[in-house]
């Protein structure tokens, strides 16, 4: 099909299919967001976005809204969980505007869909569907359409499934099965500030470390409260969703023989959701026809890369680029996912090997590594910084594609 003409439909109005509203609207292309929920709900987790999703946010407009709500630390330190001593500082806001000009940020997930959402119903009054759920896609050489739970039939020149985890256009486009349990699981929470104790400086981002497990713990809301997540290797499988279990149990007993600072803050995740941590594959393509995947539809990844939904923006944004520079829709799809499958599969890759070394999985090999990063001082902090550089100094589809192998091996930090 060549029809360049009608609406591209976007399916799941998560952060993934509002950045792909935007970023069409930014080079003229018509969509309609199509979101199975009734309403966007205020979910409480944290999310960090280094250089290649602020710049993003940066050519979008956003900077002022998300700089509203969200913290930028200079640096964040790595810490032994079991003995409580400090490895090393790993860079965040400092290294970021030196190297890339551009800020790290760390906000509420539920502050920055805040911002999106406003910023779609400005820009694009009628794009955004609530209670419109995909169920069907009907698609030949002269027409694509979908189905919805009320019935009606959508047309569009193109249609992106940016419906998570459990992509329901994935299902229907390729039945290649579902999620795969990661053996993790996560217990994110957020506490206000006011409930922490005044002797410890909670405006450092921290990673605590150790074999089979670790946390994560940085300032959102403005600085004004912690958000923490707590993963542990178990076998007992849990559900991933946003809106998951709210349960505590498991949490301080997974910590119990940790140092006294963790168990402390652990304590506080009273109204810790737990959630499972799934994959998904990426496929060797991700598009048929005139349709095709974005954001953890295509990539679902662990979060100890914290990239998840800053490769949801860059999909937008490639996906913006091919369709705006090139009208046979079948084309610029194959363009889009050429553009993306690798550095998604690197990332993935990346994401599951800091993983395996925050949890210590090659034993004496990664504490090792441990003492050598320890061994460092300040120095660890810039060999940190040059093994990011492919991440996140990406600068998307207007200067080419920086696929610069140079970059981390899995099992780095
Ligand atoms: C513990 C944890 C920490 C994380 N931390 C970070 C981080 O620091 N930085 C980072 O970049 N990423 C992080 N991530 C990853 C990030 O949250 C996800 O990658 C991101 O939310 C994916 O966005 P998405 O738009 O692809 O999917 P989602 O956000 O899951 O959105 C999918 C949307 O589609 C809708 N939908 C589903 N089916 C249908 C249908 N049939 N019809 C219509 N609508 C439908 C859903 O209701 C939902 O609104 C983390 C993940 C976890 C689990």
């Amino acid at each position: 099909m060549t029809d360049s003409t009608g609406p591209v439909i976007l399916v799941g109005a998560g952060i993934g299919g509002l950045f792909a509203a935007l970023c069409l609207e930014r080079v003229g292309i018509e969509s309609i967001l199509l979101e199975k929920s009734d309403e966007l709900a205020d979910v409480g987790a944290g999310i960090q976005i280094g250089a290649n999703g602020s710049r993003i946010i940066h050519q979008l407009g956003l900077q002022e809204a998300i700089q509203r709500y969200a913290s930028s630390p200079s640096r964040g330190q790595m810490m032994d969980g079991q003995t409580g001593r400090a490895i090393c500082s790993y860079p965040l806001n400092e290294s970021s505007l030196k190297r890339y000009q551009l800020p790290y940020y760390q906000i509420h997930r539920g502050d920055l869909q805040r911002v999106l959402v406003e910023a779609v119903k400005q820009r694009i009054p009628n794009c955004l569907r609530l209670g419109s759920e995909l169920k069907e896609i009907h698609q030949d050489d002269k027409s694509l359409s979908v189905t919805i739970n009320s019935g009606e039939q959508i047309k569009g020149r193109a249609l992106v499934g940016c419906d998570g985890i459990h992509s329901r256009t994935r299902e229907l486009l390729f039945e290649d099965g579902t999620a795969e349990y990661t053996g993790n699981i996560a217990w994110r929470a957020v506490v206000p500030l006011s409930k922490l104790v005044e002797s410890v400086n909670w405006q450092v981002p921290k990673v605590w470390v150790g074999p089979g497990r670790h946390l994560v713990q940085y300032p959102v809301s403005a600085g004004d409260a912690l958000n923490l997540v707590a993963c542990v290797e178990t076998d007992v499988e849990e559900a991933e969703q946003w809106h998951g279990n709210s349960s505590a149990d498991g949490l301080s007993e997974a910590f119990s023989s940790w140092c006294p600072e963790v168990r402390a803050t652990i304590a506080l995740a009273g109204n810790a959701l737990k959630w499972g941590l799934y994959e998904r594959p990426v496929l060797s393509s991700w598009s048929q026809g005139c349709a095709t995947l974005l954001g953890d539809a295509a990539h679902a990844m662990l979060p100890s890369l914290a990239q998840g939904a800053v490769m949801a923006m860059e999909d937008a944004e490639e996906l913006a680029h091919a369709l705006h520079s090139e009208n046979n829709t079948p084309k610029a799809l194959q363009q889009y996912e050429q553009r993306r499958i690798s550095r998604c599969r690197k990332v993935q890759k990346v994401a599951q090997g800091n993983l395996n070394f925050f949890h210590q999985s090659s034993g004496i090999k990664d504490r090792l590594s441990f003492k050598a990063l320890a061994s460092l001082g300040q120095g660890a902090e810039s060999i940190i910084a040059n093994r990011y550089g492919w991440l996140y100094g990406y600068s998307g589809p207007t200067k080419g594609f920086e696929n610069g192998d140079s970059g981390a091996s899995p099992n780095s930090i």
